[in-house]
């Protein structure tokens, strides 16, 4: 396999969670279970073979790889991906990928769908996405993957099967959807990101950027770059009720040690091991 990008991988509960990201340089992440992936800032060899991709906003450090990714699945006939954008970025990536059409004299087949927040995606009979508002410098988003089931409403609990199958066929719904959020993710966002959507703090795992994490660097100022730091998890630290929260997303200006020093600092246990540094 070419190995073209740096890939971390986590398995938890059955769910691999494959990615990185960095600010201003690169981020993806991919979910092989549930067939999808979140931004395309670059595409490493090995996330080819998932077909439908989440965009979170057009920076270029989140969606600088798309043309690669479609010319890619083109080249080794696979079937044209669908990609999921912010609704004003279709019109100008419909763009993008006529110009590299003509440079490169290859078609660029694929389904790029409009989403804004409010929006649900239905991916299976198991699997629902949502879509929520982030707050960053250009139109952002930010995803929830829902696990769905269908179960027996609570009034008809002590029925027996056969009381069951006569309401049943005399068409009374017996059933209703109970859903249970898989994974969240959250792409470049000021903390109104994460507040604006309590799904994101009860996911079972959390994907979220952490842009800044010196004391230097100052809360107000980064809010209006639209990015987090470490201390606005630490105000929020009771209501991640995530099994696992994945901080990447740093900024360049940080050595890797430096990141770990101060997370470590403001959080000595990690929030009891469930927080996970991806550098
Ligand atoms: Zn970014
Ligand atoms: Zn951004």
């Amino acid at each position: 396999m070419v190995d073209n990008s740096p890939v971390r991988t986590l398995v938890h509960k059955g769910l691999t969670i494959e990615g990185y990201s960095r600010a201003a340089v690169q981020t993806y992440w991919r979910l092989p279970e549930l067939k999808l992936g979140f931004d395309l800032g670059a595409q490493p060899w090995s996330f080819m073979g998932t077909n439908t991709w989440f965009v979170s906003h057009a920076h270029l450090d989140h969606i600088a790889a798309l043309p690669v990714y479609v010319a890619r699945r083109r080249m080794m006939k696979m079937e044209p991906p669908t990609i999921y954008l912010p609704e004003g970025t279709i019109e100008h990536v419909e763009k993008i990928l006529k110009l590299f059409t003509r440079l490169d004299r290859g078609r660029m087949p694929c389904q790029l769908i409009p989403i804004k927040p409010g929006d649900e995606i239905e991916l299976s009979r198991e699997h629902v996405v949502t879509v929520s508002a982030t707050k960053h410098t250009v139109p952002s988003l930010g995803f929830v993957v829902w696990d769905r089931r269908r179960k027996l409403k609570a009034e008809f609990q002590n029925l027996s099967g056969e009381q069951i199958r006569d309401l049943r066929l005399s068409g009374t719904e017996v059933t209703e959807e109970l859903r249970m959020p898989l994974v969240a993710y959250l792409g470049d966002s000021a903390p109104e990101g994460l507040d604006a959507c309590p799904a994101m703090y009860q996911a079972r795992v959390l994907i979220t950027e952490l842009t800044f994490v010196a004391p230097s660097h100052r809360k107000d100022k980064i809010h209006k770059f639209g990015h987090i730091h470490l201390d606005d998890l630490v105000e929020r630290r009771e209501r991640f009720q995530n099994e696992v929260i994945i901080a990447s997303h740093f900024s360049t200006r940080y050595v890797d040690s430096r990141i770990t020093r101060l997370v470590q600092r403001a959080f000595p246990d990690l929030l009891g091991g469930r927080l996970h540094l991806w550098l």
